[in-house]
Formats: structure tokens, C-alpha cells, sequence
């Protein structure tokens, strides 16, 4: 089944085309035929396209919003010019797969789409007003496209941590605003850490049970989630993406009366301060440069730019202290996998973050650390670590395919 997986956000589509069924989920040779990015949707929109096997096609069109990002990734992928394998008409595409940011408490499994899913994921807008309106345009989109004819399924970053407890997830407010508004935490993330457990258990051949890791993902946005016996028992993000970790522009956690004062000595209002939080703060913020842990590095190693390096600092401290608290919360850990950009692609903060450590039996192996870059899996723990450490390559991506087939075939999941 060829499934087109689509990830809009508010002014972005990414998309790929994966062709799976249960024997190639079984060994782990499902296809990416073709993927892309298109940004900037609203204006002139900067596309990038590929298929597989191919180099990737970039191109600048006026794309007015998600419906003509959708037409314009399908005109390509149908064309004979574009070389995508196995699709030469819509009808070359069986069912859709949505990644939906929030789901709330009650959409806490991947499912097939229709009205009362829609208006379900709708009234969790309120939880995501950034993320969840895309995702709904997207839906939309490619139920104008396609119409009742092909299936099309949600998969939510949400559901992955629904396995959390209570003591986990609630905040220590009067549990009242938990019953009436439904403030708690919920994480996010949640379809990353579930592919990288996913690839461990693979990797260490343990099953669900055996499974006891610590996963961080760590990109422009960074979470870092407990896993015990194979389900999300803790997660750094909270009721929305802002708590946890520092990430590229959020201050993730912080005095929350930091606010109130900041209301009242600059005069910022309620939205001012949610953009300082989501969109100044972080590695930006601390900085006063990027947001781009690349730049940061090599400010900090070119310039010796002391709030580069005060900003990367942080960065580690933070993951470190959520390693530390997350050993306290599951009693130990088997292993601490690394994924995300930064966690996938920056031995540097790898190294920095798993330094000093060894009171916890972690041990990182430098050269080994050095040599996982670009998209390579791995282990880099020296020997007589432990906890084993990994880097496990993200994707997002092939788990919504599976999980859309699978909600096609009505075959039971767990999420
Ligand atoms: P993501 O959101 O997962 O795409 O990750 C984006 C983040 O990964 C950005 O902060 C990038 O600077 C960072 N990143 C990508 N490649 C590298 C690298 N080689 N070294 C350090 N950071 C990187």
C-alpha cells in the first residue's frame, strides 16, 4: 500500500510517500518513494522535492495555502518527469496518514479519519491554537483531493505518553482546573520516542517488558522521555510544548512567576509573554544570535562568544538534569538513546552531556561518539558502560505509515 504521510504546520507541508504492507513492516523493508518539504505556504513558497534515488528538485511558486501545497506535491508526484517509482495517478496512492500534534486525553490511539475524529481533534485546538488548525487544513485538504474515496488516518504526538500516571502528568495546581479545563501534561514528541524504543528493542533485542531507556529527542524542539517496559511513563514537555527542556527558541521550564514579574516590570502582555517563552527565549534568547546549534558551535569555537557558549552550557545542563531525575524515576535505565538533529547529528553535545556521568555507570566512547553523524545508528558507550548509550535516527514518518495501514487493516495497535 503506497501511503502519503503529511505533516502541515502553519505555514509548512512535509510529506512523504512510503509503501508498506504488514509483510515489509514484519522485516522492516518498507519504502520511502518520495518525500518533500514546502515552506513558507501564503507567499512564494520554497519547495523542496525528491524521489527516490534521485537528487532533490528545488523550486520557488506562489503557493497560496495547504489545498495548493497539497495540488502542487501531487501534480509532481503523478508527473513522468518527477521519477517517483510505482505512481503515475492518484489512484497510485491508497491512504493518507496525518501527524496531528495534540489529541487531548481522549484521542490516545492512532485512528481513521472521519467527521467525529475531525471535530474531536478540532476541539483540542484550544490545547494546540498553533498546531492543530494546520493539521486540520491538511485534512481538509486532502479530503477536497481525494474525497471518501481513499482512507485516511490520525496519528498524534500526544498518544505515545497517554501511559503516564496520574502523579506524572498532573501539576500541582488544585486538581479542580485538572477536572474542569483539563490542564495537565501531555507531552508531545511522542510518535519520535516511540520509533527510537521502537528501534532499541530492535537493536538490543529486548521486547516491551525489557525495555527501560531514557530517549532525548533533541532538534530545534527537545524533550526528554522515561520509558519503562516499553511505554512513556514521564516526558519533559507539559500541557503544551514550552515546559522541559531548553530548546531552540522556548525557555522550557522556568519560574512561572517569572512572568508576573517580568507583566509588571516591562508591561508585556499575556501573548507578549507567550512569545518571549516560544519564540525569544531559549538558545536564542540566551545567545542573543540563533537559534541554530550549528552557528552556536562554531561561534563558541571561532569567536569564543561567551553567551554562545553560556547558551550551549545551559542547553547541556538541562538535558543533564532531566537524565539525573529520570534515573531517579525509573530506578535506573538500561540505556539513554540520542535522536532529533542536534541529538543525531552533534558528538559535541552528545559528549558534553554524557561527561562526568560515571557515578551513573554512563561512560561515552569519544571516538565512537565522533564517528555517528549524518543519519548513522549506533552505540557509542566505552566498554564497562553501564547504561548503554545510543543514536537512533528519528522517523517520524515511517511510523505514521505503518500505523495509517494498520488502521486501514483494522489491525489492533498499541497507540
Ligand atoms: P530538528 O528540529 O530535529 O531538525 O533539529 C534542528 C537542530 O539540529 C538545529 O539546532 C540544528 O542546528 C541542529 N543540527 C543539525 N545538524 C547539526 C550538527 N551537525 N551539529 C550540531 N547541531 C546540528
Amino acid at each position: 500500500m503506497n501511503i502519503l504521510v503529511l505533516n502541515c504546520g502553519s505555514s509548512s507541508l512535509k510529506f512523504q510517500v512510503i509503501a508498506t504492507d504488514l509483510e515489509a513492516i514484519e522485516r522492516d523493508e518498507d519504502r520511502m518513494l518520495a518525500r518533500g518539504v514546502l515552506e513558507r505556504i501564503g507567499t512564494e513558497a520554497l519547495i523542496t522535492l525528491r524521489a527516490e534515488g534521485r537528487a532533490p528538485v528545488r523550486d520557488a511558486v506562489p503557493l497560496r495555502d495547504h489545498r495548493a501545497a497539497l495540488d502542487h506535491v501531487l501534480h509532481w508526484l503523478v508527473s513522468p518527469d518527477s521519477g517517483v517509482p510505482g505512481i503515475s495517478s492518484l489512484s497510485d496512492i491508497h491512504a493518507v496518514g496525518h501527524r496531528i500534534v495534540h489529541g487531548g486525553e481522549r484521542l490516545t490511539r492512532s485512528l481513521l479519519i472521519d467527521d467525529a475524529a475531525i471535530e474531536q481533534i478540532a476541539e483540542c485546538i484550544e490545547l494546540a491554537p498553533l498546531h492543530n488548525p494546520a493539521n486540520l487544513k491538511g485534512i481538509q485538504s486532502a479530503r477536497q483531493v481525494f474525497g471518501s474515496g481513499i482512507p485516511q488516518a490520525a496519528v498524534f504526538d500526544t498518544s505515545f505518553h497517554s501511559t503516564m500516571p496520574p502523579e506524572s502528568f498532573l501539576y500541582a495546581l488544585p486538581y479542580q482546573l485538572y477536572v474542569r479545563h483539563r490542564v495537565r501534561r501531555y507531552g508531545f514528541h511522542g510518535t519520535s520516542h516511540r520509533y527510537v524504543a521502537y528501534r532499541y528493542r530492535q537493536l538490543s533485542g529486548h521486547d516491551y517488558e525489557g525495555t527501560n531507556i531514557i530517549t532525548l529527542h533533541l532538534g530545534n524542539g527537545c524533550s526528554a522521555c522515561a520509558i519503562r517496559k516499553g511505554a512513556s511513563i514521564d516526558t519533559s514537555m507539559g500541557m503544551t510544548p514550552a515546559e522541559g527542556l531548553v530548546m531552540g527558541t522556548r525557555s522550557g521550564d522556568l519560574d512561572p512567576s517569572v512572568l508576573e514579574f517580568l507583566h509588571h516590570k516591562e508591561g508585556m502582555s499575556f501573548d507578549e509573554l507567550d512569545s518571549l517563552i516560544n519564540k525569544r527565549s531559549g538558545l536564542l534568547g540566551v545567545s542573543g544570535l540563533t537559534n541554530d546549534m550549528r552557528d552556536l558551535l562554531a561561534e563558541e569555537k571561532e569567536h569564543e562568544d561567551r553567551r554562545a557558549r553560556l547558551a550551549v552550557e545551559l542547553f547541556c545542563l538541562r538535558v543533564r538534569k532531566y537524565i539525573g531525575a529520570y534515573l531517579a524515576r525509573m530506578n535506573g535505565a538500561d540505556a539513554v538513546v540520542f535522536t532529533g538533529g542536534i541529538g543525531e547529528n552533534s558528538p559535541d553535545i552528545r559528549g558534553r552531556i554524557a561527561a562526568d556521568l560515571d557515578f551513573f555507570g554512563i561512560q561515552p566512547d569519544e571516538e565512537r561518539n565522533r564517528e555517528l553523524v549524518g543519519g548513522r545508528e549506533g552505540e557509542f558507550g566505552a566498554e564497562g558502560s553501564r547504561i548503554r548509550l545510543f543514536v537512533i535516527p528519528t522517523n517520524e514518518e515511517l511510523l505514521i505509515a505503518r500505523d495509517t495501514l494498520r488502521c486501514v487493516l483494522g489491525v489492533p495497535r498499541r497507540w
